[in-house]
């Protein structure tokens, strides 16, 4: 692409934070990183596809901030610390409003976890971002999907459903916006990694996943790679008031809060004994940890309202 060294100089090597452990940062062939010793690199990918992933026309902050969560969000379920990043970025063209909003918002939320943009690509064509982070796990532990074991409760950080709310009030614009619908917009893109609380996690949750693809399917993976079921009371799932309000009916709302997809909330299994690290974790992190499961053995999610078994069928968010 043309100007291509002056687009990188202008919008992102000038603006990267400079960690001790980056020995060689963007401008060359390949950057060189020294990690601490005795730690592990957790590498996660993720892309963004405008069309797919996002509107073309979104709000490039947006669509920086919700590119950078979907891989901050795998390093948070892993229990992994933030290092390092790469951005491969497509551009159509060279629009100086869109890279600079873009790029602006992407190392507002970098910085704050002390995340090292270290290279990239840059090339012209339609519209995608493609990260690569690095995080640092020690040597022993990490939060992986095959640990689970029958009698752990089954949490999850926040509140589900918001996300699929405001995807849809993004699509098909509400006659009459309101605070709420504003609200539910913002959830959609704004979501918080919860990189701090997966770490805390570490030694004590058996296994984790984030939530990209709806609860019922990202639980579904732990209990695949687990090879155990599990049983959820749908009336403890964790509801935000704008979403019950938009939706104006309970059950709905349960059901959005089962299969919303890019929520980028954790859903962690803990032994019961370790019970009491929930309170102090929600204190500590000022955020809603609620208990909505237990592992069971078997292989099937079994849905109760209450005692009573439930029957929903209920179909999670695919791109494909
Ligand atoms: P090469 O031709 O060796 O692949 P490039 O011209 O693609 O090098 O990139 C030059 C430098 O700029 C490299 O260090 C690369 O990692 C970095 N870079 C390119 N695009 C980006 C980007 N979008 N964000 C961050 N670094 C980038
Ligand atoms: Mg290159």
């Amino acid at each position: 692409m043309s100007g291509e060294f002056d687009l990188i100089r202008r919008y992102f090597s000038a603006h990267s934070l400079s960690r001790s452990d980056v020995e060689l940062g963007i401008g060359d062939d390949c950057a060189i990183v020294m990690p601490p010793p005795n730690t592990r690199i957790a590498i996660s990918t993720d892309s963004l596809v405008a069309g797919t992933h996002f509107l073309a026309t979104a709000d490039p902050a947006w669509v920086a901030h919700k590119a950078l969560v979907a891989n901050l969000s795998d390093l948070a379920a892993m229990g992994a610390k933030p290092a390092w990043v790469s951005l491969a970025l497509t551009l159509p063209d060279n629009n100086s409003t869109w890279l600079r909003q873009f790029s602006d918002a992407f190392f507002q939320l970098a910085d704050h976890y002390q995340l090292q943009l270290i290279g990239g690509d840059t090339t012209q064509g339609p519209l995608s971002i493609s990260l690569t982070v690095q995080g640092f796990l020690p040597l022993e532990q990490a939060l992986c999907r095959h640990q689970a074991q029958v009698g752990d409760d089954i949490y999850v950080t926040g509140c589900l459903g918001d996300s699929r709310a405001g995807l849809e009030l993004i699509l098909t614009p509400p006659e009459q916006t309101s605070e709420t619908t504003h609200w539910l917009e913002k959830r959609h893109y704004f979501t918080t990694p919860r990189v701090e609380i997966g770490q805390a996690l570490l030694g004590y949750a058996h296994a984790a996943i984030d939530i990209s693809d709806g609860l019922v399917a990202d639980l579904g993976h732990i209990l695949t790679r687990s090879q155990v079921g599990a049983e959820l009371d749908v009336t403890l799932l964790p509801i935000s008031s704008q979403l019950q309000q938009w939706l104006g009916d309970e059950t709905l709302a349960r059901q959005y809060a089962l299969t919303s997809g890019e929520e980028y909330e954790l859903c962690f299994t803990l032994p019961a004994h370790q019970k009491a690290l929930i309170p102090e974790l929600a204190k500590r992190f000022n955020t809603q940890i609620t208990a909505i499961g237990k592992i069971t053995a078997g292989a099937k999610l079994h849905l109760h309202q209450k005692q009573q078994p439930l029957h929903w069928s209920v179909t999670c968010y695919q791109h494909f």
